[in-house]
């Protein structure tokens, strides 16, 4: 096996390479670190690589080669980590120069879970400052640019996470996803993204943004892979309240038995307004799950129209609460020069936050004000709870859910970081999952036609932890080649 040919290994091939002993953990790690340093320099994907501690851990699982130990699934398996998630003596900055400096004492569970099961983490990666964004533009350090196409954004906010699985300089990456952040850079990049049923992955060492929709979740380049690190991350956590005690089933098990028989709901109110390029692709998608024996049939979810709004109410409120912790007393950055406290948090906040943050925290305590909560807040929870009914409904009657991931593939860096609102209108098939609670998934489904021949990502959602059956539907159309078998190019 040539070096080269490392970087391209899925999980589930490393595990093989390491048992058939054609190479080490400490060779594949090195690997991925030489393309890192070719590569990145171009893409940007890391904010900070681990390279010392990387190799600690490949050496570790070498030794336990040697050793003759059981390989758990994960072991010398290099994954990159969005900097959002806490990576105990590693810099951690949530793209933001708030935490320029910022080490924390203490890695998050997933960290800890993944790093249990042999992983190996390469660094910390690129992402919307405090997961923010549609783009990774909003990262106080420098954008990522999309690998399939340089002048392009990667999505976001996990955007670095995608990136770096998408040009080989990680094997698979965490993420996380709070209205999209997973399943859209997942889309741009063409690449796989996860987000499992709310409660599903624990939150502990996850930088807060809006802590009812905040999630952590798996990219890869399969969606085995996915369902190897998902399983390793899952679980009922002690340190994070809101973790579900629902047992994990082992999702890479049932991967291979079908969707013969299963029904698959297509929600209109997903289509309309769509770029037709995606249209025509989910459309074949949707054509070749039925080719795969499932039974297609529409279904309603009639208040889709208002979660793009419902999402940045309660989003912005929680947000607006979560980042009063960074305050130059608690943590991170401090403004120099002033006069006195107020002076001081004054300064902090303007100095340490960017713009979308700031307009994020001010919309917030708007609608969390006396007199506004009423009217914005309030009502926002009511029609989060609408939303969540028209899932719960539709599940009444279909196995799982296809739309597109994103209305447009991605677009070019600087076209729309001028235009708030557009950014956020771009959000509109992923957030209604988030307020509902329901695992959803990203898959690629073949590229736009028109050059430069774009990636297009197929969402799939199912019922509250039916995470394997998602997985099952995401795996049957994997494997039947996805649109690039049969598509037009
Ligand atoms: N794009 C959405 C936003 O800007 C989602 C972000 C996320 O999921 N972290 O809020």
């Amino acid at each position: 096996m040539t070096s080269s040919d490392l970087t391209r290994l899925s999980a589930e091939q490393i595990h093989e390479v390491l048992i058939r002993k054609e190479a080490s953990a400490e060779e594949i790690c090195r690997e991925h670190l030489k393309r890192i340093q070719q590569q990145d320099p171009e893409v940007r994907a890391y904010l900070t690589v681990s390279a010392e501690r990387a190799l600690e851990q490949a050496k570790k699982v070498d030794l336990r080669i040697a050793e003759g130990g059981r390989l758990p699934d994960l072991a010398g398996v290099p994954v990159a980590v969005k900097d959002v998630i806490l990576t105990r003596g590693v810099r951690t900055t949530c793209g933001s120069k708030m935490l320029e400096d910022y080490v924390p004492p203490y890695s998050a569970t997933a960290v800890d879970r993944l790093e249990a099961e042999g992983a190996v983490i390469l660094g910390k990666v690129n992402c919307d400052e405090f997961a923010m964004g549609s783009s990774t533009e909003n990262s106080a350090y420098f954008p990522t640019h999309n690998p399939i196409d340089l002048t392009r954004v990667p999505g976001g906010s996990s955007g670095g996470s995608a990136a770096a699985v998408a040009a080989h300089l990680a094997t698979a990456a965490l993420g996380s996803d709070t209205g999209g952040s997973i399943r859209q850079p997942a889309a741009f990049c063409g690449v796989m993204g996860m987000m499992g049923t709310y409660g599903r992955v624990s939150r502990y060492g996850l930088v807060a943004f809006a802590s009812s929709l905040d999630h952590i979740g798996p990219f890869g380049r399969t969606v085995r892979d996915v369902a190897l690190l998902l399983k390793a991350i899952a679980g009922r956590d002690p340190a994070d309240s809101t973790s579900a005690d629902v047992p994990v089933p082992d999702y890479a098990a049932t991967l291979e038995d079908g969707v013969q028989g299963f029904t698959v709901g297509v929600p209109k109110e997903y289509f309309e307004g769509l770029n037709p390029e995606i249209g025509d692709n989910i459309q074949k998608g949707i054509d070749r799950l039925e080719a795969l024996g499932c039974k297609v049939t529409s279904v309603r979810l009639p208040h889709t129209e208002y979660a793009v709004a419902c999402y940045y109410i309660i989003c912005t409120a929680e947000a607006s609460s979560n980042l009063a912790r960074y305050d130059g007393v608690r943590y991170g950055f401090r403004s120099a020069d002033f006069k006195g406290l107020r002076e001081m948090y004054r300064k902090t906040r303007d100095a340490g936050f960017g713009a979308e943050v700031k307009r994020r925290i001010m919309l917030g305590t708007y609608v969390l004000s006396s007199g506004y909560y009423e009217a914005y807040y309030h009502k926002a929870q009511q029609v989060r709870t609408l939303i969540a009914r028209d899932f719960i409904e539709a599940f009444d009657e279909v196995d799982a859910i296809v739309t597109p991931t994103a209305p447009h593939p991605a677009f070019g860096l600087g076209e729309r970081i001028d235009d708030p609102l557009q950014m956020y209108l771009g959000d509109i098939y992923t957030v209604t999952a988030s307020l509902a609670g329901i695992p959803g998934i990203s898959v690629p489904c073949g590229r736009t036609r028109s050059a430069p021949h774009l990636p297009v990502g197929m969402q799939i959602f199912a019922k509250h932890f039916d995470e394997a059956r998602l997985l099952q539907v995401a795996r049957a159309f994997e494997k039947s080649g996805g649109l690039e078998n049969g598509s037009d190019q």
